[in-house]
């Protein structure tokens, strides 16, 4: 079954964007994920189409407005009952493999891309969307955050990456969770610097040992959080 993604944005022209290259460009045009975009703007009340107003209790920026942002959501909601409504924003949950893990077992997701200072807190309180958060800095605005984390849950649909193992060896899913070890190619020297020798040894539980020993080091110097109990 297809993955299926419903936008909500004041910026349509921005989907596909990167999403239409590479194996997730091409994932899309063989409809193994569908993407349809909803323009916010075209829910306004007014002439001028105005999608935000000022904060009530003041202070700077714009806050987007309940009554058209609701009308959007209201549309893509009723038009995809079983849709999991996502909010892009820096105060949700930080986006991981496993949240892109779980997202992906949904057969649709409509996604909020805020803008401006945000989104009226009662968009919030009235939908309990799954608030997601892509890290600790401030876009500005939800697009690019939203397309994060498609790509990141594209690539792991069954056929989009080729080789299945590309998907399984890579960090966050290597090993338990761990970072990968490192990489190399053609030629075998460069500048001085060579290939270790273990890589061009053929053999390969050696090279998977090697491998693992990597992995574990380097993750245990960047990233102890992401080590089991015992190998910390
Ligand atoms: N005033 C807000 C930031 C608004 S930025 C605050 O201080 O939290 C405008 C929009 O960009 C947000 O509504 C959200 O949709 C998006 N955005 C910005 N940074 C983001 C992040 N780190 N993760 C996810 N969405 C983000």
């Amino acid at each position: 079954m297809a993955f299926n993604v419903t936008i909500l944005t004041i910026f349509p022209e921005m989907f596909p964007g990167f999403l239409d290259y590479s194996l997730v460009g091409k994932a899309l045009k063989e409809k193994i994920w569908n993407l349809e975009v909803v323009n916010i703007r075209s829910f306004a009340k007014d002439k001028h189409s105005t999608v935000d107003d000022v904060p009530y209790g003041g202070g700077a920026g714009m806050v987007m407005r309940p009554d058209v942002v609701g009308d959007a959501v209201d549309h893509a909601l009723s038009t995809h009952k079983n849709t999991k409504f996502i909010c892009m924003t820096p105060s949700g949950m930080k986006f991981n493999h496993k949240i892109a893990e779980e997202l992906i077992e949904c057969s649709h997701i409509t996604i909020l891309c805020g803008r401006f200072e945000g989104i009226d807190q009662r968009i919030i309180d009235a939908y309990t969307p799954y608030e997601l958060s892509i890290g600790d800095y401030i876009l500005s605005g939800g697009e690019p955050a939203a397309m994060v984390v498609l790509d990141a849950c594209i690539r792991l649909l069954p056929g989009v990456v080729n080789n299945s193992d590309s998907i399984t060896e890579e960090s966050f899913s290597y090993n338990g969770g761990i970072l990968e070890y490192p990489q190399y190619t053609r030629p075998e020297q460069w500048k001085g610097y060579k290939v270790p020798e273990i890589l061009l040894s053929g053999n390969h539980k050696k090279i998977s040992d090697w491998r693992k020993e990597k992995s574990h080091v380097i993750t245990k110097k960047r990233r102890s959080e992401l080590l089991s109990g015992d190998d910390k």
